[in-house]
């Protein structure tokens, strides 16, 4: 998916690359992707809606000039700052890693943690968005904060308490959910932190709508536009289903079988070696 910030396209997204190819041994090295030289720049994905899809809540004005302008400017910044240095092959969140913290990249973690950051917030809204969390992620709310109304309320003093420019954010920490805010282009992922859900706060996200009134902002996306499924298949993304044990056993033939999250699936073949998932309860 193109507009994923976690798997950001480059000139031959992995999606042409395994298109173009037919052998299923390939499927296994995508892994080793990154270690191929290509050198395409970071494409900016696209808008997982229209321009006017947020509307009346944020305007296609507002989504115009921040997706259009400010995202892309980015991108377009950090694509001219990588070109040819040890960054040009690199995927976007080890580029944000890399250079968090370092005085002498400033610019270029900047731009790059704008980029991620602003990928990220896309998926963060959508036109169907509010109501209540799917029933999983809420029950993981309600461990963590006592009720979703605690969550919303620390999100909303996160969002409109971030003095300046920067991001509020909903993310998993080890096995609890947190809110926090981050300042500037500040990205909760370089404390290896899980982030389910941000609200951009800079004044470009919401000035031509609302002007000094963030609050409103802040309170209209909490009630019309968080994407709770986004939030819950993220939370999911990093926390699969528990198993008595993952890996089960060799079986007469040493082919390895597990019991894993996927132990209602028919048994797959995962790699060209041998390496299978099974139902838990297979021979
Ligand atoms: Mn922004």
């Amino acid at each position: 998916m193109n507009n994923s910030p976690l798997e950001p396209s480059r000139g031959l997204s992995r999606r042409k690359f395994l298109a173009a190819t037919s052998s299923a041994a390939l499927l296994f090295t995508l892994g080793g992707l990154r270690g191929l030289a290509w050198s395409a720049p970071i494409e900016l994905g696209a808008l997982p809606y229209a321009e006017n899809a947020l509307e009346p809540v944020i305007s296609a004005k507002t989504i115009g000039f921040h997706y259009g302008k400010h995202h892309k400017g980015y991108l377009d910044n950090l694509n001219k700052l990588i070109a040819g240095s040890e960054f040009a092959d690199m995927p976007l969140e080890k580029i944000i890693t890399e250079t968090s913290g370092k005085a002498d990249k400033t610019a270029i973690f900047n731009n790059a943690a704008q980029t991620w950051n602003h990928s990220f917030y896309w998926q963060s809204l959508s036109p169907k968005g509010g109501g209540t969390p799917p029933s999983d992620l809420k029950n993981k709310i309600n461990d963590s904060f006592g009720d979703l109304d605690t969550c919303m309320k620390e999100l909303s003093a996160a969002a409109v308490g971030r003095f300046a420019s920067g991001w509020a954010w909903l993310v998993s920490d080890g096995d609890k959910l947190k809110v926090m805010n981050t300042m500037n282009a500040d990205t909760p992922i370089t404390s290896g932190l899980k982030p389910l859900l941000t609200i951009d706060v800079w004044e470009h996200a919401y000035y031509l709508d609302y002007q000094n009134r963030r609050a409103d902002y802040v309170k209209a996306v909490q009630e019309k536009l968080i994407n709770w499924e986004f939030a819950a298949k993220t939370w999911a993304d990093f926390h699969p289903p528990q198993t008595t044990e993952r890996l089960q056993h060799c079986d007469a033939e040493g082919v390895l079988c597990c019991a894993s999250a996927m132990q209602t699936h028919s048994p797959m073949i995962l790699t060209s070696t041998r390496f299978f998932l099974r139902p838990s309860n297979s021979p």
